[in-house]
């Protein structure tokens, strides 16, 4: 893995800033992997993807910067890469791919969340496009954003729509925000009879539920590559640390009580590791990653909690204070539960496939 590429990268700052470091990553060429040549890509791996996002973690320390990255990946270039038509990525695909344009999805509302039917966000078909109204909230890169591809219901059929930042009747806004991975923007979409043409449509009427699966699937499958690689510096900082820091006229790693739970750091990045890429070579083998991608994002996550309460603990007062950028990783791991479908999901999802759980009828 190449660290040099992202030594450059501005650091946190304003809204300005986070456009300016994910525009970065895109002129790193970061959204180019595992796209065909004919859409802009380098025609390489999933693998490849993978490696490139462990690097920047490893780089940037910075779980809101991957969050970013992977809402506008996943959110919006490979919905465009499946579902657009020809008219649609000629428009949009090479200015998401360059980072001349941000974008990311809006599926969350104020009362629907884990549940995706309960969605009330409209669209209303006239003769020359569509009216939506609704209001989206938790959704990363808004603000900044120029593009969201925003789910709403046809006649009580799920589907997706391009929407600008600057249709009328938009409004993206800066907060709420929350705790974890904060260098993130984050905000509210309202709706508010926004007239859209009709190429806004993106894909069928009806396949919204469908798109939602599957860009989640992509999201829970790679976005702890990027978190592996800030996992493997957190692991270092423990390790330097229990070396250095003296207790009873040894260092603090001679106890067994902090060297084991140190080894159970490195089992759970390693395990998280071994999972991104098991979905990647999945993926590269043109296979369904439906219940590899809900096991990553459930083992990743928990494990990403435990590892930065382990780490924090191991610091001692040190660990919790303010400056420490390790304590703000526990927060980063508490939303690393929700984003993307909780646990809780995620667990429903592997048991279905299994066929047991909820919604089985025995
Ligand atoms: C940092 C961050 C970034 C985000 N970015 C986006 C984004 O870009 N776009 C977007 O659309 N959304 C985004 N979200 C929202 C996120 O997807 C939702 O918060 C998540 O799906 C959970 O929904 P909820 O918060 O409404 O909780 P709820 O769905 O109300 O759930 C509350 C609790 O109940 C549990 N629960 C719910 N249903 C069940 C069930 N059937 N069985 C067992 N337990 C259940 C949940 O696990 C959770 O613990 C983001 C969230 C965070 C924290």
């Amino acid at each position: 893995m190449s660290l040099d590429e992202f030594q450059q990268l501005p650091a946190p700052g304003d809204i300005e800033t986070s456009r300016q470091r994910i525009k970065f990553c895109a002129q790193q060429q970061l959204f180019k992997h595992a796209i065909a040549k004919e859409n802009g890509g380098f025609a390489d791996s999933f693998q490849q993807l993978v490696d490139k996002h462990q690097a920047l973690g490893l780089s940037c320390r910075d779980s809101g910067l991957i969050l970013s990255i992977n809402a506008h990946l996943w959110g919006s270039v490979f919905p465009f890469l499946t579902y657009g038509s020809s008219e649609q990525k000629e428009r949009w695909l090479a200015d998401l791919i360059s980072g001349n344009i941000i974008g990311g999805h809006a599926i969350t509302e104020p009362q629907a969340g884990s549940d995706v039917n309960a969605l009330t966000t409209e669209a209303t078909k006239t003769d020359t496009g569509f009216v939506l109204n609704g209001h989206k909230r938790f959704i990363t890169n808004t603000p900044i954003a120029d593009i969201l591809v925003v789910y709403a219901k046809i006649n009580n059929k799920l589907s997706a729509f391009i929407i600008k930042s600057d249709d009328p009747g938009v409004n993206f806004t800066n907060s709420p925000n929350v705790t974890g991975c904060t260098s993130a923007t984050m905000g509210d979409v309202l709706l508010q009879n926004c007239v859209i043409p009709a190429n806004r449509q993106l894909g069928k009427t009806g396949a919204g539920n469908m798109m939602i699966q599957h860009a989640l699937e992509l999201e829970r499958a790679f976005i702890f590559a990027g978190i592996a690689g800030i996992m493997d510096w957190q692991l270092k900082q423990v390790i330097r640390f229990s070396r250095e820091r003296q207790v009873n006229d040894t260092h603090l790693g001679s106890h067994q009580a902090i060297s084991h739970k140190i080894a159970e750091m490195k089992v759970r990045l390693q395990s998280i590791q071994l999972w991104v890429n098991e979905c990647a070579r999945l993926k590269d083998n043109k296979k369904r990653i439906t219940l590899a991608s809900a096991q990553t994002k459930l083992f990743a996550s928990e494990a990403f909690l435990q590892s930065s309460l382990d780490a924090v603990h191991i610091m001692g007062s040190s660990g919790l204070t303010e400056q420490n950028p390790l304590n703000q990783l526990v927060q980063d791991a508490m939303a690393s539960r929700l984003f993307s479908g909780s646990s809780e999901i995620q667990k429903n999802i592997i048991a279905a496939l299994l066929g047991t759980g909820e919604g089985f009828k025995g």
